[in-house]
């Protein structure tokens, strides 16, 4: 009899939550994920003052982090609304973080710089509002120290010519994982280039701006003298010559966009060849009098 009780014993223990918290900073957990907990806060507590001068604002609150322990807890903490690609995501309005708990995604990042990307979402939106997406993502990779993406996807899009419009990347929710990587890439890229270009203290000044109630357009033109739309093609001129450098040098690009191309132009050629030989043996055969032999 006992053994058949022991499953209705286990699964609510194992359902149960856990929490640590340092300072302002709480991580709602299962025990088999205990490993992960401690890194998690350190990473989000340590990594605050600067994050903090960078953006030139205060976070206000708590941190709420949970730790999902399967794909139904995910879904129902995020209201099933993410992709499947999602590994995390920042509810902006509770100041919650959720993410996937390595266990069951089967994921390599590294969850201590997700929560604090997820977490700089969070800071964003509740103390300035909401700012455009490629920016948000651009800033919580490079704050997070998620550092560099491979920026193949960049380079592709760099040789079609197929970068996604700024205004475009507000859906990437929708797009599809191919697209969603190219929207990262180019979101982590262009922040970059705002960032090298005119410094911390126009990133500051514009999210001053947008806090105070300025729209983007104006915010921005207050932050660097340029419009969204300027800046936009003004990146998209120096990105496009730089990435096609990069696509150069990138042995996957050589594969994708030179070699294989390089097969079917060779296939091409053959097939003419072939067809002229045949039509010259044609029209040899026209004046070949087998009564000859
Ligand atoms: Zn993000």
């Amino acid at each position: 009899m006992a053994f058949f009780f022991l499953p209705l014993i286990v699964l609510p223990l194992q359902a149960q939550w856990l929490e640590s918290t340092e300072d302002w900073v709480m991580v709602h957990h299962h025990q088999a994920d205990a490993a992960n907990v401690q890194a998690i806060l350190e990473a989000v507590y340590l990594s605050y003052n600067d994050i903090s001068s960078n953006l030139g604002l205060q976070f206000h609150g708590k941190l709420e982090i949970y730790l999902a322990g399967k794909p139904a807890e995910f879904g129902e903490l995020t209201d099933w609304k993410l992709p499947v690609w999602s590994q995390g995501v920042a509810l902006t309005d509770k100041k919650m973080v959720v993410l996937k708990s390595p266990r069951y995604s089967g994921s390599k990042i590294n969850l201590s710089k997700a929560a604090v990307h997820e977490f700089i979402h969070i800071f964003l939106a509740s103390e300035v509002g909401r700012i455009p997406l490629w920016m948000n993502e651009g800033l919580a990779v490079m704050l997070s120290g998620e550092g560099y993406f491979d920026d193949a996807a960049l380079s592709s899009a760099s040789m079609t010519g197929k970068f996604i419009p700024f205004r475009e990347m507000e859906q990437v929710l929708r797009f599809s994982p191919a697209e969603a990587q190219l929207a990262y890439q180019q979101a982590l890229a262009v922040t970059r280039y705002w960032v090298t270009q005119f410094g911390w203290s126009s990133v500051q000044k514009f999210l001053w701006s947008v806090k105070a109630g300025d729209d983007w357009d104006h915010a921005f033109l207050q932050a660097t003298g340029l419009w969204l739309d300027e800046f936009e093609n003004e990146w998209l001129k120096k990105a496009g010559g730089r990435y096609k450098y990069s696509a150069l040098k990138d042995l996957n690009f050589f594969f994708s966009w030179v070699f294989v191309p390089l097969i079917i132009l060779g296939g091409v050629f053959a097939y003419f060849r072939r067809r002229r030989i045949v039509k010259k043996w044609k029209q040899e055969e026209e004046f070949f009098d087998y009564g000859d032999y």
